[in-house]
């Protein structure tokens, strides 16, 4: 399990998170849900490892991870952008983490052959990123972070720079390779409609803290607070 005890986090002299709390179970698919500016982001960079916490701590397991480097918290991530080295072929993009962490090439042939079935790769190892959609990029992205066999899985808005129908075919992906490895999963997104249809549990963020969490029914169903209401679309 994830557990976040009190996090606070500031920029200069602005706070952006405030004495957050925040439980998450092991298999749990978890997504953060917030107007932009929120904070979900920086809350996902802190678990990463990828920005410092001001104050509190992070555990994932029963190890206190709050002062660990992103390579010791066995989590990868997956942004946006998804920052593919142009100069490599897929094949190589997808190994290259491995690759740097002295992997045996024999351990590397097997787990690239593992994600790539799953996510329907094959056909492209050889090529440029280039010479790929966005879907397909986005999808080499997941591979990358796939490969290092994670615990914990972090989505920064993986899909929203792709168009609707193929956002909806990665969501469905991204939810069937979660229970296929049996990871736990942090999503971000802003969109309502993408988090009510992935999600176990919605944690919804409001100015640096957490508004209302619950499964997207309870959310949908009995919202909280009219913040809440509004941003999910419930009928009042
Ligand atoms: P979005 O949906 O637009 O991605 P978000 O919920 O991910 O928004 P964050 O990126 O976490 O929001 O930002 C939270 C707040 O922290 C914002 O007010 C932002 O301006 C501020 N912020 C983020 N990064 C920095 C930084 N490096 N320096 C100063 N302020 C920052
Ligand atoms: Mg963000």
């Amino acid at each position: 399990n994830i557990r976040c005890v009190n996090i606070c986090k500031s920029y200069g002299g602005l706070r952006v998170i405030e004495n957050l709390n925040l439980d998450i179970n092991d298999h749990e698919f978890v997504v953060f849900l917030g107007p932009s500016g929120c904070g979900k982001s920086t809350m996902l960079r802190m678990i990463a490892g990828l920005e410092e916490i001001s104050d509190g701590t992070v555990s994932i397991g029963d190890r206190d991870v709050t002062h660990l480097p992103p390579g010791e918290r066995g989590v990868a991530m997956v942004f946006q952008s998804y920052a593919l080295y142009p100069h490599m072929s897929v094949r190589d993009n997808i190994a290259f983490g491995l690759r740097r962490q002295k992997v045996p090439e024999a351990e590397i042939d097997r787990r690239l052959a593992q994600v790539t079935a799953l996510l329907g790769l094959e056909p492209y190892l050889d090529r440029k990123p280039k010479n790929l959609s966005g879907g397909q990029q986005q999808r080499v992205a997941m591979a990358r972070a796939m490969i290092k066999t994670p615990k914990l899985f972090l989505f920064d808005e993986p899909l929203s720079n792709l168009d609707a129908k193929l956002r909806e075919k990665l969501r469905t992906e991204i939810r069937r390779i979660h229970l296929d490895l049996k990871t736990t999963t942090i999503f971000v997104t802003h969109d309502q409609l993408e988090a009510m249809t992935i999600a176990d549990r919605i944690v919804l963020m409001r100015a640096g803290a957490i508004e209302q969490q619950g499964t997207p029914s309870e959310i949908f169903d009995r919202p909280a607070t009219r913040f809440v209401a509004d941003f999910i679309g419930s009928p009042t």
